[in-house]
């Protein structure tokens, strides 16, 4: 057996101990006899998981009482319709455009409710975060919504919006757990699991109680309704239930690598070496202005889009899998998420030295 330094974006890197762990599991989860994957959602042995998966989020994201976690199906895409669907109230909400996904989800909500567009960093290509200080605010939106970290082009808020007293919503897809965050501070956090939680296809929702309204307009669908999954402790109807058994090893793993500020300063400093060798670099160069890169996610170019693409091609070659960049941007992104080890940074930056000396 061999592995890869996996530099996806998503479906990522998870970490090997984990990996292990759920081997090992494979065919007789803790004397059931049976896989997870083939045990009722009803037995107590699945709830327990659950619980644990639970309590486990929370432990480590300080999550106060009155937020609920939600499990759900559908990745962070489905939620582009939720989220409208459960907040709206006067039918308006703020979107800050940072990106791709936070524009697809400024279009998916403009389905249900206006949408006033508050900022933009279209013009220069998503290579930056706007000054959201003081932004023009409807008095009357329902809540500011924003991509926080931008996995397309490498950005990330390193301070959140003003929202004028407005509800905070963040899709944190690609920085979940990457660092301590202060829950209070939004009304909705969620995200797709497969960037830095777990294996594809469930979002975390993170919602402040009073937010869950009590009635939703008739068309909504049960299935997208808060209210179901907060009533039923996302078990509603069957959940992605080895998914979440995945993240909840996953938040086991965070909580003995020393939590989310241990995470945090881990990954400053494997973001660190790539990012010090692309500032030194002659060939290659970052493509996001410095202070709002990202911990996550790495987009860099040579500036020769045939270069560009000896270069992924010899990495994988070389062991380092994954690195075109998004299909929009061209060039390469890597992404570095929990998961990765500093090793695997490590090979990166030696193999870009190696190629730009053979390059030069
Ligand atoms: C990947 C990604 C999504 C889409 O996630 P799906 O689970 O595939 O729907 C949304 N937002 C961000 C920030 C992402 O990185």
């Amino acid at each position: 057996m061999s592995r890869v330094y996996n530099f996806s974006a998503g479906p990522a890197v998870l970490p090997e101990e984990v990996l292990k762990e759920a081997a090992a599991e494979m065919l007789d989860y803790k004397g059931t006899g049976m896989s997870v994957m083939e045990m009722s959602h009803r037995s107590p042995a699945f709830q327990q998981i659950i619980d644990e998966a639970e309590q486990d989020i929370r432990d480590l994201m300080n999550i106060p009482d009155n937020y609920k976690v939600l499990f759900v199906q559908g990745g962070a895409s489905t939620q582009f319709a939720a989220i409208p669907m459960n907040l709206k109230k006067n039918g308006k909400a703020a979107y800050i455009v940072t990106g791709q996904w936070a524009k697809k989800a400024a279009q998916e909500a403009e389905k249900y409710i206006d949408v006033d567009i508050v900022a933009s960093s279209a013009d220069k290509t998503f290579s930056y975060i706007p000054d959201c200080s003081d932004l023009d605010i409807a008095d009357d939106v329902d809540y500011v919504y924003i991509c926080e970290n931008n996995t397309i082009y490498g950005t990330k808020y390193h301070t959140l919006p003003n929202t004028k007293g407005h509800v905070l919503v963040s899709d944190v897809s690609s920085c979940f757990l990457s660092e301590p965050v202060d829950v209070e501070k939004y009304g909705v956090i969620y995200g797709g699991v497969q960037k830095n939680v777990g294996p594809a296809g469930m979002a975390i929702i993170i919602i402040r109680e009073d937010l869950i309204p009590e009635s939703v307009d008739k068309s909504v669908p049960t299935m997208l309704t808060f209210k179901t999954h907060a009533d039923a402790g996302s078990l509603y109807n069957t959940p992605p239930c080895y998914t979440i058994y995945m993240c909840g090893k996953v938040f086991k793993w965070i909580k003995a690598q020393g939590g989310l500020e241990a995470m945090k300063k881990h990954n400053e400093a494997k973001a660190k070496i790539l990012y010090d060798f692309l500032d030194n670099s002659k060939l290659f160069k970052g493509t996001v202005v410095p202070e709002d890169r990202s911990l996550m996610n790495v987009p860099f170019v040579t500036g020769d889009a045939d270069l560009d693409a000896k270069f992924v091609k010899e990495a994988k070659a070389a062991g380092l899998e994954n690195l075109k960049g998004h299909r929009t941007v061209g060039g390469m992104r890597a992404s570095i998420y929990n998961a990765m080890p500093t090793e695997g940074v490590q090979a990166l930056v030696d193999f870009m030295k190696k190629f730009e000396e053979e390059n030069a």
